[in-house]
């Protein structure tokens, strides 16, 4: 049994309509009721107009909901950007902020989600905080090189952020959405990096803080990565869309 308590955070991406999200929180709903899953924190992210629903639909449950991204600044003129306390206000637990896709699609830089993770942490507002390298650069041998840089620019924010709301996210880039799944070795190898990197950080809750593994996980693989040491649960994108196989890998997690 490890001391930090698994979470499972499902990534729905730019997917999903009311009626179509209304189905899948029903069997979330009906499925966490046949399953014993208290002992994870499980988070669904889906997209920002569907936030309100979420929380219409999983008010009375245990499980929470999250933002996939957040802006870098406060309230103000930023033209199509949604706040922390615009998230607070609806109920989000958690936002993503950093994932592959925004940092590579978007160009978003790591400098810039340091800042995001920062007015998260300040605000209370839970941060799932992406890392993870390419192919190319995995094949080069710079993963170790990657995540420093990359893990290094949130080291402010984990240093402020109470360790139980910080959680940083390993995905390689090469495992999202390709059926590619690093080995629960390699995860393991990348996650205890990364613990070992916050801590020479400075960051006295790296212990605490979970890091979750992302990358095609599937109920048939969450269980081996799992149960690595240093895997706190799993960020999952395709499989979160399907009710069943989102809530085994929650139980895989437990
Ligand atoms: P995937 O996506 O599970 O579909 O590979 C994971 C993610 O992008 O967070």
């Amino acid at each position: 049994m490890k001391s930090r308590k698994p979470l499972v955070a499902g990534n729905w991406k730019m997917n999903g309509d009311i009626v179509t999200n209304e189905h899948l929180f029903t069997a979330l709903r009906s499925a966490l009721e046949r399953a014993s899953i208290s002992q994870v924190e499980v988070v669904i992210c889906p997209p920002f107009p569907y936030l309100g629903q979420a929380g219409a639909w999983l008010g009375d449950t245990g499980i929470a909901w999250g933002a996939q991204n957040v802006a870098a600044a406060p309230n103000g003129a930023l033209t199509g950007e949604v706040s922390v306390s615009m998230l607070l206000d609806l109920g989000c637990k958690w936002a993503i902020v950093g994932h592959s896709e925004r940092r590579t699609l978007l160009g978003e830089s790591s400098e810039l989600i340091g800042r995001k993770a920062e007015l998260c942490a300040a605000a209370g507002l839970g941060v799932i905080a992406c890392v993870g390298e390419t192919l190319a650069e995995r094949e080069a041998s710079h993963t170790d090189a990657v995540l420093a840089r990359q893990v290094d620019a949130l080291v402010p924010a984990l240093r402020a952020a109470d360790p139980a709301r910080a959680v940083v996210a390993y995905e390689p880039v090469w495992a999202i959405g390709t059926g590619r799944t690093a080995s629960p070795e390699m995860a393991q190898e990348a996650h205890a990096f990364i613990r070992a990197r916050m801590a020479d950080g400075g960051v006295a809750g790296a212990d605490a803080i979970r890091i979750v593994y992302g990358g095609s996980v599937k109920p048939a693989n969450a269980v081996t990565l799992f149960s690595m040491p240093d895997v706190d649960g799993g960020l999952i994108g395709g499989a979160s869309l399907v009710a069943d196989e989102f809530l085994n890998i929650c139980r895989a997690a437990a």
